[in-house]
């Protein structure tokens, strides 16, 4: 009886000093998860992550008087990241779904996407519904995946094989192999794959979704979401978010 009270009382001891533990480390910092493989939201430019949802981030932090932290991994890992309190926030070109908000909480939205598709310069496949029966190719995690794996069968497409891939360059080098018959990702990374190839690549014109980017916290975190909230405003408001937009995409198209 005594060796079980005191079982109780360590693991009581425990659970009251590790949530303590968790936030302590994180009082000067403010931790951002994101997958810095997706120009021009967030990449690597030598030994530093920069991009779009890293100038917000920026904002957020100095909003919260902390020191920005990124954390960079997988992009189907992300969601992980935030129930398991290894970050703060997820920054990362993340669409807002019914599915992720279950497990979390959705900033308001700062910028508008859609899925693209990419073939070779001379693929039969010209228009969405070309894809039907093809092999194609797919950042893992993501809403691209969920669209052309089409689990809850909403797809209005068909395809044969989704090939995932944890980097959006690594399923572009298997599309200019031959290996697969088309990449499905963001519109944005998609000009900026096919620029970076642009004797082999083309974007098609049709488009396989609409959705909004939003900033995302553990559910709850009303504080930090309110935050986020207003940083955003301030930054749609004055128009920073549209110069970051149009100052990467004049990056963009000058190569
Ligand atoms: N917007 C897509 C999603 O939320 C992909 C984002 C990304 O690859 N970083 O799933």
């Amino acid at each position: 009886m005594k060796k079980l009270k005191a079982v109780i009382a360590v693991c009581l001891a425990a659970a009251m000093v590790i949530p303590f533990a968790a936030c302590s480390k994180s009082n000067n910092k403010v931790i951002m998860s994101t997958n810095a493989q997706f120009p021009p939201f967030e990449y690597h430019s030598g030994n530093k992550i920069v991009g779009i949802d890293v100038e917000i981030a920026n904002k957020i932090a100095a909003k919260l008087g902390k020191q920005l932290d990124i954390r960079d991994v997988d992009f189907e890992t992300l969601p992980n990241e935030i129930t398991s309190g290894k970050c703060d926030f997820v920054a990362a070109g993340m669409s807002i779904t019914d599915e992720r908000k279950v497990n979390m909480d959705f900033s308001d939205p700062y910028f508008d996407a859609t899925q693209s598709i990419i073939v070779l310069k001379n693929s039969p496949v010209k228009s969405r519904t070309d894809l039907n029966g093809k092999t194609v190719g797919v950042q893992q995690g993501t809403t691209g995946d969920t669209y052309c794996t089409d689990e809850d069968k909403k797809a209005d497409i068909h395809v044969k094989t989704v090939k995932r891939y944890n980097k959006g360059t690594d399923a572009i080098s298997d599309l200019i192999a031959g290996r697969i018959d088309a990449v499905v990702i963001d519109d944005f990374p998609a000009q900026k794959f096919v620029q970076n190839n642009s004797e082999k690549l083309v974007k098609l014109s049709d488009a396989l979704t609409v959705e909004h980017y939003a900033i995302a916290v553990k559910k709850g975190n009303k504080e930090l979401l309110d935050t986020i909230n207003s940083v955003l405003k301030d930054m749609k408001s004055d128009g920073e978010i549209s110069k970051l937009v149009e100052q990467n995409k004049s990056a963009l198209e000058n190569g």
